[in-house]
């Protein structure tokens, strides 16, 4: 099923986040027949000190929990709709929809349905602004029991809801089991709905409208004005944004790659910007935009990775050492980063963000009992920087670039890992050295 006329057009927090940016919103849509599909998040933040809608509906379920009450968030959730129905000047009443919420809450198990009603919600009134039909996502987006995504289900259902609308808006981030129940994606889910949706209905685009003109070769906090990425593929955003740049959900590519369908990063507040087109390969050909020959597309970082350095005479002539101390990560449920490897030596990488201290005695304790090694070192607060393009692939001279920015920078690497595919070289250092590091390597690759 192929429309190449139509298209998915995904609005972000900051684009729902009040009447005003909703009135942009509108005038967006409204530009182009094409734009039948409309996904939108919950409204998010309005300025730096405010709190995302998602936010208050996690803390409701919290208050919940405590006091069985939620109505010191939960108000404050329905005054920010009201606030925009009325400036918006909609027909729409939203007080019996806060009313069933106060009463499902009290049955509901897990947070997932009270985050979810921030889309819900926020769907109902972007559709009363445009006049489109409002779609509730539990109709299209299955998940197992479990909570397993269920790809072929959706595509079937999707397809079925919305082969015949003039005009659809979709809640982002959640949808149903086949039980009804209501499900969540990971924070930021809203993109992967998109790009689902775009999937099943196999669209010309999927417009991903943000509150930033594209794609950053590097994180605008640490990085003053770095470059917009114009054009890249879908590994390189894969690799970018799993390693921590966060326009995109790093999962929103696989509904997508089967069917070559682009995604383009654009921004609701300057619409007239370029933005940054997402591709499958680097031949793909796109009207205007343009790949620039660069020999690093973009870099991106994470912090707080836990190493474990293992010596042992001989690990070399021992069979099964490997698979040994994996055993032990999966015994544990830790997953794995990076596995450098020496003759005698072996270091396992992984994200300390979610073990604790006394699961990680226990994964020392286990990896000690089953490998018997000479040495065990745990190195905590690491960093790792992924350096990504596809132009360092059969080029000489990236790693050393690398090395010799960092060096200059007065960086010390621990690790260094480069793949076979050479689309990425991977730097690991202290934590304490991470901004500067994400600095220099852009001056070296970008801003010369
Ligand atoms: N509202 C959800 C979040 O804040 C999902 C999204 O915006 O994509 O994570």
């Amino acid at each position: 099923m192929q429309n190449t006329k139509l298209k998915v057009l995904k609005f972000g927090g900051t684009s729902m986040a009040n009447a005003s940016a909703i009135k942009k919103v509108c005038d967006i849509v409204k530009s182009d027949v094409a734009n039948k599909f409309i996904v939108v998040s919950a409204p998010g933040k309005r300025e730096k000190a405010d709190i995302k809608v998602t936010d208050l509906l996690y803390e409701a379920f919290e208050q919940e929990k405590k006091t069985g009450e939620c109505s010191k968030a939960l108000d404050k959730v329905q005054k920010r709709f009201e606030d925009i129905i009325k400036e918006l000047n909609l027909n729409l009443d939203l007080s019996s929809d806060f009313e069933a919420i106060k009463l499902e809450i009290k049955n509901q198990p897990s947070n997932c349905y009270i985050a979810s009603r921030g889309e819900y919600l926020s769907a109902k009134v972007f559709a009363s602004a445009i006049g489109y039909e409002f779609v509730d996502a539990s109709e299209i987006i299955r998940f197992s029991t479990c909570g397993r995504f269920l790809d072929l289900t959706t595509k079937e259902l999707a397809r079925r809801r919305l082969k015949d609308t003039k005009g659809a808006v979709i809640g982002g981030f959640y949808g149903a089991n086949e039980l009804g129940t209501i499900w969540t994606f990971s924070r930021g889910g809203s993109d992967v709905t998109g790009s689902i949706i775009a999937g099943a209905m196999g669209v010309c685009v999927y417009e991903n409208w943000t509150d930033v003109d594209g794609f950053m070769a590097a994180d605008p906090r640490i990085v003053d004005k770095p470059d917009i990425i114009e054009m890249m593929t879908y590994k390189e955003l894969r690799e970018l944004s799993y390693m921590g740049a966060s326009v995109l959900h790093s999962d929103s590519i696989f509904p997508l790659r089967k069917k070559d369908i682009p995604i383009h990063i654009r921004n609701t507040f300057n619409p007239k910007a370029v933005g940054t087109l997402i591709v499958p390969t680097k031949k793909f050909v796109a009207g205007d935009f343009k790949r620039k020959a660069r020999t690093v597309t973009g870099i991106a970082g994470k912090k707080f990775f836990i190493a474990i350095f293992i010596e042992k005479s001989m690990m070399n002539d021992e069979i099964g050492f490997a698979r040994r101390v994996l055993s032990c990560l999966e015994k544990h449920e830790i997953s794995l980063e990076q596995m450098p490897a020496g003759i005698d030596t072996l270091t396992i990488l992984f994200d300390g963000t979610f073990v604790s201290d006394e699961k990680l005695k226990l994964l020392l304790e286990d990896i000690n009992l089953e490998c018997s090694p000479d040495n065990l070192i745990v190195e905590k607060d690491l960093a790792l920087i992924a350096v990504v393009g596809h132009g360092m692939s059969r080029n000489k001279g990236t790693a050393a670039r690398v090395c010799s920015s960092l060096c200059k920078a007065d960086v010390n690497i621990r690790l260094l890992d480069q793949g076979s595919s050479e689309l990425n070289i991977i730097v690991g250092i202290e934590l304490a050295d991470f901004e500067k590091a994400i600095k220099a390597l852009h001056k070296e690759f970008h801003k010369n």
